[in-house]
């Protein structure tokens, strides 16, 4: 957007919330109470995540998370197991991991090899050690109580909102997308701060019509730049939490990341805006690292957020 009367350009419509300086101070905050938990209690708390094969992505994600949790004062437990790991021998690890005294937070990275069934490993984990709140009783918590251990993408989300927006009650909330990790736990979420939810998927009708109504817009797809700038209303707040790498248009030998919401046309009519990489992606390690202190401070309680 230019400003033709001075000849400067001007800023951008929407205000962008800033994920990674506010996963930053997550961090910090969750730093924090390790330091005072060490202190007091002589207690540091623990992560395990269980990698599965030689996925690339996952490799990344399990490193990153790793670096992270020592970073703020946690211990770090990574356990990397061959491709051909039986579901026996996970589920074994898994077991092993629930007693262990120094481990408060269980993650098993996704996803897994086709020989291994992942919801009976979700289930196997400790719902008091499952800081990724995939665990049923931890979902079943959520729904009826808005209590457990909530997944750290849509609590992310939420945080996120939380910075933008002083109150959240009575908005008009769309996320479009309706799976288990990010779609129905922020549906739940948001419910939980007397929003009005509607969620969205492949079969809904006029989800342009859905979209426009949103005081919130959330776009949890996995396709890229799928919500144009005319689908927002004037002044929502939207929260992208599509990751899509896709071929750089200005340089076919380079790839980039883009998220579900086409950026430069929804940026000239939101409120505000997360960008993509840099809003939700860093909130989910942060939140990850909180559930897991939550789970060494008050064991079995979950994360208000
Ligand atoms: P998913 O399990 O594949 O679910 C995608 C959802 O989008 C489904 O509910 C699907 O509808 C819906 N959908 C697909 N095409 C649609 C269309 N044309 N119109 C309307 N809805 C449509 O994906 P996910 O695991 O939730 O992930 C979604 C995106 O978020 C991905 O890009 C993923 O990489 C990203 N992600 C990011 C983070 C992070 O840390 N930032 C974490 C998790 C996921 P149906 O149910 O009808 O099939």
């Amino acid at each position: 957007m230019t400003d033709t009367t001075s000849g400067a350009a001007s800023a951008p419509a929407a205000r962008i919330i800033d994920g990674k300086a506010i996963a930053a101070s997550l961090r910090a905050e969750v730093a924090s109470g390790v330091a005072a938990l060490v202190e007091r209690h002589g207690l540091q708390p623990g992560l395990a995540v269980v990698l599965v094969g030689e996925d690339p992505a996952s490799h990344v994600y399990v490193r990153n998370k790793a670096q992270q949790t020592r970073e703020v004062g946690m211990h770090s437990l990574e356990i990397r197991l061959p491709a051909s790991t039986a579901q026996s021998e996970l589920l074994e690890r898994i077991a092993a991991l629930n007693v262990d005294p120094l481990v408060h937070g269980i993650l098993v990275q996704l996803p897994l090899p086709p020989q291994i069934d992942a919801t009976a490993v979700i289930e196997a984990i400790a719902p008091a050690k499952d800081v990724d709140g995939f665990h049923p009783i931890n979902i079943g918590l959520l729904a009826s109580r808005g209590a457990g251990f909530v997944p750290c993408t849509p609590l992310g989300c939420l945080l996120l909102l939380k910075s933008h927006l002083a109150s959240l009650k009575g908005l008009r909330a769309v996320i479009v997308g309706r799976s288990n990790i990010v779609g129905k736990p922020l549906a739940q979420l948001l419910l939980r701060e007397d929003c009005t939810v509607t969620i969205t998927h492949s079969r809904t009708r006029d989800l342009a019509d859905e979209c426009r109504r949103a005081d919130v817009l959330v776009a949890a797809i996995g396709r890229p730049q799928m919500i144009p700038g005319d689908w927002v209303k004037p002044g929502a707040t939207v929260i992208d939490v599509g990751i899509n790498r896709i071929t750089d248009p200005r340089d076919a030998t380079r790839t980039r990341l883009v998220g579900d919401v086409d950026f430069a046309s929804a940026v000239e009519v939101a409120g505000a805006i997360t960008p993509v990489p840099g809003g939700v992606g860093p909130m989910t390690i942060a939140c990850l690292l909180r559930n897991t202190l939550t789970a060494a401070t008050n064991p079995g309680r979950g994360t208000p957020a």
